[in-house]
């Protein structure tokens, strides 16, 4: 197969949830076909397929027959054995390539990586004993937050360490080791940056949004994020130069936290499409799912640009996804169901948008307004 893909070639992704649903949406409207590969029955991406390979991501013969049966293959969920990796790879175009994957599933590769492309991090120490943990401590200071390195997510494998008595207790409950100790950032917001690079290594970078969670889960995208637009580009700025030194060939996010003093801090980074870029689904000529398509697709890459302001709310369990038929009767709340048939606590079961014209994102209350009967007492404390 040559690149750029033409239409109709096949586009192979791993993982079937709502990212995989999204891109291949995306990938519909420019020609191709997607294949899906997930252990899921009925998943999410799956429903808007056109093929899928159902197995464990441990299963090499069914990775095979999945990396011959496509043209390139992408991810949507990335913690993908290192050897599944080498298989798919051996036989087709892996984009992000593998060793992007290696360094976004491991804390101390990613913060070694982001610190030597000269973006500032957290101060930040591996731990694989009790004394070295200790150590840290002495270096780091409190509190700080002792975190597992791998396979960690929306706050899980994680513990506060707020005086040097607990150091022992958070060491014994963590695992597998090694852990990392990351100084505490009190910050004053969370944002992210969604970055493009294409395989003639053109960068474009959605504007920065604030992103606000519940319960460790991202809650509201606000794009743009309300603060200086200064701050703005160089978390921009600071995304375009991780996707250039990685030498990325799709999408990317990468969060940061801006702390007290308004430093920006890059926390982690994620080589596929983000819950805070569902926004650019409509508020942007180019979303970033087309973006993603696009680049491993070998097109070229339209700039990252918005016509509209958005604010996302996630929705999230039981009780967020009983509110449907009054998101769908909302005038001005654009729906996103992501098909799933199981509503458990704490899962990702669709979201909705809401535009604003350009550079005129409201006030709480304005989005309060917008949101209708999602606004919670938790999503509109904002603008602190
Ligand atoms: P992570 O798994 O690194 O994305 O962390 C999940 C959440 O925990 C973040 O979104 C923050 O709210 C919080 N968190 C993680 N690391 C730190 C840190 N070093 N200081 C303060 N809060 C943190």
């Amino acid at each position: 197969m040559t690149f750029p893909l033409p239409p109709n070639a096949t586009i192979g992704i791993v993982g079937g949830g709502q990212l995989g649903r999204m891109s291949a949406m995306a990938a519909a409207r420019l020609g191709y076909r997607c294949h899906i590969f997930t252990p899921e029955p009925d998943a999410p991406a799956s429903q808007v397929a056109s093929a899928t390979t159902l197995a464990d991501y441990d299963d090499n013969a069914a990775l095979i027959r999945f990396a011959d049966a496509v043209d390139v293959i992408t991810f949507e969920f990335e913690n993908i054995s290192a050897e599944g990796l080498d298989l798919l790879a051996e036989r087709k175009p892996v984009r992000p390539g593998p060793d992007i994957l290696r360094i976004s599933q491991d804390r101390i590769a990613e913060k070694t990586f982001l610190n030597a492309a000269g973006v500032r991090t957290t101060p930040w120490a591996a731990v694989e004993t009790l004394a070295q943990l200790r150590g840290a401590i002495e270096s780091i200071g409190l509190p700080a937050v002792l975190k597992t390195t791998r396979f960690g997510y929306d706050g899980k494998g994680q513990a506060l360490i707020q005086s040097p008595g607990e150091a022992e207790i958070a060491f014994a409950l963590l695992n597998p080791k090694p852990l990392i100790l990351e100084g505490f950032v009190d910050f004053a917001c969370e944002c992210s940056v969604i970055a493009a690079r294409g395989t003639d290594g053109s960068i474009t970078a959605f504007d920065t949004v604030e992103n606000r969670h519940r319960d460790h889960i991202l809650d509201l995208t606000l794009a743009p994020a309300p603060f200086d637009p200064d701050l703005r580009r160089e978390a921009q700025d600071m995304a375009m130069r991780v996707a250039e030194h990685l030498e990325l060939v799709g999408l990317m996010a990468v969060e940061f936290f801006i702390d007290a003093k308004g430093r920006i801090l890059a926390n982690e980074i994620a080589p596929r499409p983000h819950n805070s870029g569902h926004w650019t689904i409509d508020a942007c000529p180019a979303s970033q799912f087309e973006l993603h398509i696009r680049a491993v697709a070998g097109l070229t890459l339209p700039p990252a640009i918005r016509h509209s302001d958005a604010v996302m709310k996630n929705l999230v369990g039981p009780a967020d996804i009983a509110q449907w038929s009054q998101v769908i009767a909302t005038p001005g709340l654009i729906p996103h169901h992501y098909g799933k048939t199981a509503a458990r606590d704490g899962r990702k079961l669709g979201h909705v948008t809401t535009l604003f014209p350009h550079s005129a994102l409201p006030g709480a209350f304005g989005i309060a307004a917008a949101l209708g009967p999602l606004a919670t007492q938790d999503s509109i404390v904002i603008f602190p």
